[in-house]
């Protein structure tokens, strides 16, 4: 089972000179089994959903709720969080110079078990989830990120959300950058991972042509930190013809 409920979610960042309020009430339920696609323009607070979730401390929640399975997430610090089955993938992958691939898997594995994962078996699964999601095995020794293009930092992503197998994954622009050929792949990665049945998706994109390859069961249009509209995929081939220009001029 796995449920992620976010009710009335408030947050605000600390800039230079003030407190800003980017998320001003957000709710949305994902349950077993579901997958919802958040979509909005550029600035509308979607990263900032996507870091507050996964427990970033730039953002402090100022009123509303998160829960995984009724947990409280936000009790939660980061590494509860993932232990807890919670993933993501951010818009911007980081490198981690000297860390390899390998062991970053085995680490963060690991920590989400609660055990190292038995030798044999994990070099063969990692191995299937670089080759899944077309890299090449030697990408198990190299730093984390470093030298990756665009298009190999989210196709690792993809490979650790394999390995990793969250209840819930929250997927930051996995799409953005992505000749057409890696977002097949990506997607291929998405759809292996969602068919698991009682997975969570939140797949959160600038563009509706990943939704070609991922069907969501349901569209949230985000807007100003509030989701604007939700319907079934039908949005978003209505956001397709006519863009957000209607749900921003609504939301000012
Ligand atoms: P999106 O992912 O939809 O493009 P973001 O969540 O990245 O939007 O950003 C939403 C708004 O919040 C933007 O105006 C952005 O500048 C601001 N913002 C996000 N994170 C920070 C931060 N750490 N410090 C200051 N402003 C931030
Ligand atoms: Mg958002
Ligand atoms: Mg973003």
């Amino acid at each position: 089972m796995s449920t992620l409920e976010i009710k009335d979610l408030h947050v605000t960042v600390e800039t230079e000179d003030s407190t800003k309020e980017i998320l001003k009430g957000v709710t949305l339920t994902i349950k077993d089994g579901e997958t919802h696609a958040i979509m909005g323009p550029n600035g509308s607070g979607k990263s900032t959903l996507a870091y507050t979730i996964a427990g970033h401390p730039k953002y402090t929640v100022t009123q509303g709720t998160i829960l995984l399975d009724g947990e409280d997430v936000l009790e939660m610090s980061v590494d509860e969080r993932a232990r807890a089955g919670l993933f993501l993938a951010m818009q911007y992958p980081v490198e981690i110079p000297g860390v390899s691939v390998s062991n970053f898997l085995r680490t963060a594995k690991t920590a989400i078990d609660g055990e190292a994962p038995k030798l044999r078996t994990w070099v063969k699964d990692v191995n299937a989830a670089l080759a899944a999601n077309n890299l090449d095995a030697s990408f198990a020794q190299r730093s984390v990120n470093e030298g990756f293009s665009g298009g190999e930092k989210k196709r690792h992503e993809i490979a650790q959300l394999e390995l990793l197998a969250p209840k819930v994954a929250v997927l930051d622009e996995t799409d953005s950058g992505l000749d057409i050929d890696a977002l097949k792949v990506v997607s291929d990665g998405v759809n292996r991972f969602a068919a698991n049945g009682d997975k969570g998706v939140l797949l959160i994109t600038h563009y509706t042509r990943i939704l070609r390859y991922i069907k969501p069961d349901f569209v949230h249009v985000f807007v100003n930190g509030r989701i604007a509209e939700q319907g079934g995929p039908e949005l978003a081939d209505e956001l397709e013809a006519t863009g957000y220009d209607k749900y921003v001029k609504a939301a000012v």
